[in-house]
C-alpha cells in the first residue's frame, strides 16, 4: 500500500529526530531527558517516545540516576548503549595494523595490534589476512552486535569510501579495499574506508578536542603526513578525495625525492624518516623513531637538534596551511604530537610570527584528545555513520535479557515496556517549544 505524502514526511522527521537524539548522546555522553527536551526543542512526550524507540533497538539505556530539572522534577538520565551497537575499527599503518571494537558512545571494548615489517608484509593480501586473523574471532563471538566496519588507510580514498586510490607509503594503487575486507571478514554490513588524517579529524571534531570547533585542521604524521581539514563543520574532500594530502605540498624544491614521485614534499622534511636521518641513524621502523624521541627527552643534543630542525619544517607547512585555511585550532597527531611536546615554544613562535596578517591573535596548537588513537577512533566513527544517520536501520525488539545472559549478568532489569500508542509509525512530531535550540526538526502542519 502506498504511503501518503504526510505519512512519509512524518517518518522522515521522526528518523531525523532519532538521529539527532542518538548523535547527541554519542558525542556528548549521558544526558537527562529534561536537558534533551531543551536541546532538541521537542516536548517531553516526544522525547520520551524517541527514547523508548531507541531503547527498543538496544541503542540507548536509561540509567538509574536522575537529574533534578529546573522546576524541581527529577529527570532520568539517558545514555548510549555500547553493547548493542559496536563497530570494528581498523587502522592500516605503515608499521602496524590496529583493530578495535568500539561501542556507541565511544568506549573501546577490545583492541588488537600486529606489527608489520616495512617490506614484505604490506601487500594488500597480507594486510587483509592480518586483519581477519585478529578480528574474525571477535566478530564470531558477537553475533549481530557489529553494525559496521570503518577502515583508516594512509592514502587517498574514493569519495564513496570503497577504493584506496593511492597509498604511496604502502605501494597501493586502486585497491577495492572495502569489498576485499568484507569478503575476508565474511561481513555483510557496511564497510567504509577513509583517509587516516581525515578520520583523525573526524574523531577529534566529533568527540575530541575539536568538539566545539567547526573549523579545524588535524595533522597525522608517521612516515607520511596527512591532513584532515574541517571547514564550516564539513570535511574538505576535494573532487576526487585527494584534499588534505598536505604531506605532498612542495616546501623544498631542492630537497629529497618523495615516494609520490615528486621532490621536496613536506613529508620528506617532517616525516619520521627525516627525523631519524637528522639524528644520524638510518631510517627504518618505529623503534628508531622512539629512540630519537626518548634521547631528545633526556636532553641528547644531537637528537634535540633533529627534533628542532624537524619542528622548523613543520612550522613552514603550518604557516601555509593556517594562512590558506583559517582554522580555529590545529591538532597535531602521530609523531607531530611528540615533536609538539618537545618543541612547543619554538613552533608556536614560528607559526605566530609568520601568520600575523591572517591570525593576529595566534592559532591554538593542540594535542589530540585520543592520545595516539585519533585515527582508530575516527575509523570507528566512520563505521557508526549509518546507524548515527538513521538509527532505524537497527531493528527493534532487542532483548536486554538475551544481552545480559550473553555476558552472564543476572542483575539486568527486564526490557522496558513501550508506552501505549508510541509505535514509530503513529507518533507525530508537531510539538514546537524552546525557540533557539537546534538539532531536531519539527514537522510543519
Ligand atoms: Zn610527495
Amino acid at each position: 500500500m502506498a504511503r501518503t505524502a504526510r505519512g512519509a514526511t512524518q517518518e522522515t522527521v521522526r528518523r531525523h529526530n532519532l538521529a539527532a537524539l542518538l548523535g547527541h548522546l554519542h558525542r556528548y555522553g549521558p544526558t537527562s531527558r529534561a536537558r534533551l527536551t531543551r536541546l532538541l526543542g521537542l516536548n517531553r512526550a516526544t522525547i520520551g517516545d524517541l527514547v523508548d524507540d531507541l531503547v527498543s533497538r538496544g541503542l540507548v539505556e536509561e540509567q538509574s540516576e536522575t537529574e533534578r530539572a529546573a522546576r524541581g522534577r527529577p529527570s532520568k538520565v539517558v545514555a548510549a548503549s555500547p553493547e548493542r551497537c559496536q563497530v570494528l575499527a581498523v587502522q592500516v599503518g605503515v608499521d602496524a595494523i590496529e583493530v578495535a571494537l568500539v561501542g556507541l558512545g565511544g568506549p573501546t571494548l577490545w583492541r588488537g595490534r600486529v606489527s608489520i615489517s616495512r617490506d614484505a608484509d604490506r601487500t594488500v593480501e597480507r594486510v587483509i589476512r592480518a586483519v581477519t586473523k585478529l578480528a574474525v574471532p571477535q566478530l564470531a563471538a558477537l553475533a549481530n552486535g557489529v553494525v559496521g566496519v570503518g577502515v583508516a588507510v594512509p592514502g587517498s580514498v574514493s569519495p564513496d569510501g570503497s577504493v584506496v586510490n593511492f597509498a604511496p607509503n604502502l605501494g597501493w594503487h586502486q585497491v577495492p579495499l572495502a569489498q576485499l575486507l568484507a569478503e575476508g571478514l565474511d561481513f555483510h554490513g557496511p564497510v567504509q574506508v577513509g583517509n587516516d588524517a581525515n578520520l583523525g579529524a573526524m574523531a577529534e571534531h566529533s568527540r575530541g578536542v575539536g568538539i566545539r570547533s567547526s573549523d579545524l585542521i588535524y595533522l597525522h604524521a608517521e612516515v607520511g603526513v596527512g591532513g584532515g581539514i574541517i571547514t564550516g563543520g564539513q570535511m574538505l574532500t576535494g573532487a576526487r578525495g585527494y584534499a588534505g594530502e598536505v604531506g605532498h605540498m612542495q616546501v623544498n624544491p631542492a630537497g629529497t625525492p618523495c615516494h609520490c614521485g615528486a621532490r621536496g614534499c613536506w613529508e620528506t622534511e617532517v616525516g619520521e624518516d627525516a627525523l631519524v636521518r637528522r639524528a644520524g641513524l638510518i631510517p627504518g621502523g618505529r623503534a628508531k623513531v622512539e629512540l630519537v624521541l626518548a634521547n631528545a627527552r633526556r636532553g641528547d643534543p644531537t637528537c634535540m637538534q633533529a627534533v628542532n630542525e624537524t619542528a622548523r619544517w613543520i612550522g613552514v607547512g603550518l604557516v601555509n596551511m593556517v594562512s590558506s585555511m583559517d582554522p580555529e585550532i590545529v591538532i597535531l597527531g602521530g609523531v607531530f604530537e611528540d615533536i609538539l611536546e618537545l618543541a612547543r615554544p619554538a613552533l608556536g613562535e614560528q607559526l605566530n610570527n609568520n601568520s600575523r596578517y591572517s591570525h593576529p591573535s595566534g592559532v591554538a596548537l593542540m594535542k589530540p584528545k585520543f592520545d595516539g588513537s585519533s585515527v582508530l577512533m575516527g575509523a570507528a566513527e566512520l563505521g557508526l555513520q549509518r546507524v548515527l544517520s538513521d538509527p532505524s536501520t537497527v531493528p527493534q525488539g532487542y532483548s536486554l535479557h538475551a544481552a545480559a545472559a550473553r555476558r552472564g549478568d543476572s542483575t539486568a532489569s527486564p526490557p522496558r515496556k513501550r508506552r501505549e500508542g508510541a509505535s514509530s509509525r503513529s507518533v507525530s512530531i508537531v510539538d514546537a517549544v524552546d525557540a533557539g535550540s537546534t538539532g531536531a526538526r519539527r514537522q510543519t502542519a
